[in-house]
């Protein structure tokens, strides 16, 4: 444990997506308590991706004090209802896992139940027919309103992000150091960082440090050395092939995941430029495989020459160690699928306000942070390894080996216990909902003809009728909904597009 000064002196190393979040997260809440230095290198760069978000990112956005039509302005944002899913459960299925409630539920039993039922009785249509989200982006139609109170989030531009939240962040008192820094100055007895030192001589001192140097972990690893926990056997993709292409077509509320032989490829509409990248694993297609792939399915002019980023899937064995903590990809990293890396750094910075070491570093703290990370990467990681092991292809090797392969005990008892009850929960650390759930196990041809019968506590009639009004409602809906894109080109589209 070490003492903290009245106002501690926050660095935070890295300037990617990682490091503003968590500069605009501290000096939005806690400015005028701490002293916030980040430093970023123009020379090394970001990581350039990392374009779709989940819901969360709108509260984020009410706890820094951003406004959504400026944000989406500044970033060419586009929104996003959730992601379909194509060729995952079987070659030419189709899916949308959305980001919706879907039906309305009676105490005992989720809606899939009374749904479950119904088709049981020989009506009740598609899940999908009770969810608006899902309903509305296949229309390619949204709309912001109290009264429809859609559940969305966004599409954005990277390096705009990065650049909007830094202006956000330097008006409320952060510091800006541009340059590298080459070597870490730690405490001799205790082992706690003191200071960075720059390319040119300059020291740059805290009290706190935060690791946002993406995939280095210049800090948290090359300095803490506190290990990876290495979880490849369960996700195995290693690596992705990305660019950017011109839009063409309409801008879809949706991010689209395509599935190919050996991993998939996500299409990532914004306002000016689809964001496309193909997700693989090396041990089963080559770089130049990956990339031939990725560019027979694009749809617009590439912007640039495609590019190959590697990744270990995995986490690192403590978030927080000593008067550090990592946030971003240098705290691990599960791939893109479900679009939930800025969520799980937004999250972590969301809680570095409420749990910031005022009385000094201490493990009971350090500890706690951990244990709570943890878990939330458990609980995602079981999510995606969900997707790729609930499938029917058997059409490559790569999907063989993902139906046979070991899962977590976590999501075997998951699995269980959907396939012999029909049940789905979300215990406290889960991200994702039973609706989400739900969606991606029908959606992946995952099998159950069990079911609670709360359904048959109406009548027949009764169950058919009331499945109708609130399909009917959906469709209504729907069909009232401007485009996306009419809806982007009156709400924040750029003055002059
Ligand atoms: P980086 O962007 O790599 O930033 C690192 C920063 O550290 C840079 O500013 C760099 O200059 C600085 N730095 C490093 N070393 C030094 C040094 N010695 N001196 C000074 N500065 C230094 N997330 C999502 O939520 N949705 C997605 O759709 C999504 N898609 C992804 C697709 C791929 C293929 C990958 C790899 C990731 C994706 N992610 C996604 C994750 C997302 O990109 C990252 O979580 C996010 O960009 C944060 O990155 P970062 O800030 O941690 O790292």
């Amino acid at each position: 444990m070490t003492d903290m000064r009245a106002r501690p002196r926050v660095v935070i190393a890295g300037g990617g997506t990682a490091g503003w979040v968590t500069a605009a997260a501290l000096s939005s809440q806690l400015k005028g308590l701490l002293d916030i230095t980040l430093v970023e290198s123009d020379q090394i760069g970001t990581v350039g991706v990392g374009e779709a978000t989940i819901p969360t990112h709108r509260s984020f956005h009410v706890l820094i004090g951003a406004n959504e039509v400026d944000f989406m302005r500044a970033t060419r944002a586009t929104f996003k209802l959730g992601i379909q899913f194509e060729n995952w459960g079987a070659q030419g299925d189709s899916y949308i896992h959305s980001f919706g409630q879907i039906g309305k539920s009676p105490w005992m039993a989720d809606f899939h139940h009374l749904w479950m039922q119904a088709k049981a009785d020989g009506f009740g249509g598609d899940l999908g027919d009770y969810c608006l989200e899902l309903r509305a982006a296949e229309a390619g139609k949204f709309a912001l309103s109290d009264k429809l109170n859609l559940n969305y989030a966004y599409h954005l531009d990277a390096s705009l992000y990065a650049a909007f939240l830094r202006a956000h962040s330097e008006a409320r008192g952060v510091t800006r150091v541009e340059g590298k820094f080459v070597d870490v100055r730690q405490d001799g007895e205790c082992g706690f960082i003191k200071s960075i030192v720059m390319e040119n001589g300059d020291e740059v001192e805290g009290d706190f440090f935060i690791d946002c140097t993406g995939f280095r972990a210049a800090l948290i690893e090359k300095v803490l050395g506190v290990g990876y926990d290495d979880w490849s056997h369960w996700l195995p993709m290693n690596r992705a092939v990305a660019v950017q292409t011109q839009s063409a077509g309409d801008i879809l509320p949706y991010t689209r995941s395509i599935a190919h032989e050996a991993g998939w490829q996500w299409r990532i509409p914004l306002q000016h430029r689809v964001g496309n990248g193909h997700v693989y694993c090396s041990d089963y297609i080559s770089d130049d495989e990956a990339r031939a792939t990725l560019e027979r399915n694009l749809d617009g002019e590439m912007l640039f020459e495609p590019r190959v980023i590697k990744f270990l899937t995995g986490r690192r064995k403590k978030l927080w160690e000593k008067n550090c903590v990592a946030l971003g990809l240098s705290s691990g990293f599960l791939e893109p699928l479900e679009s939930t890396s800025i969520h799980l750094f937004q999250i972590a910075a969301t809680r570095l306000i409420q749990y910031f070491p005022f009385n000094g570093c201490n493990p009971a703290l350090a500890d706690h942070f951990n244990r709570l990370a943890s878990e939330e990467f458990e609980s995602i990681r079981d999510f995606i390894i969900a997707h790729y092991h609930v499938t029917q292809r058997d059409d490559t090797a790569f999907w063989r080996d993902r139906q046979a392969m070991d899962i977590p005990d976590t999501l075997k008892q998951r699995l269980a216990l959907y396939r012999d009850n029909g049940l789905v929960y979300k215990g406290e650390e889960d991200l994702f909902r039973i609706d989400s759930w739900i969606q991606v196990l029908l959606g992946q041809r995952f099998e159950t003809s069990a079911y609670h019968p709360a359904g048959r506590l109406m009548t027949t009639d009764k169950l058919r009728s009331s499945l109708a009004n609130y399909a009917d409602g959906v469709r209504r809906t729907v069909a009232q909904m401007p485009s996306h894109a009419d809806f982007i080109a009156r709400y924040c589209a750029m003055a002059g597009e």
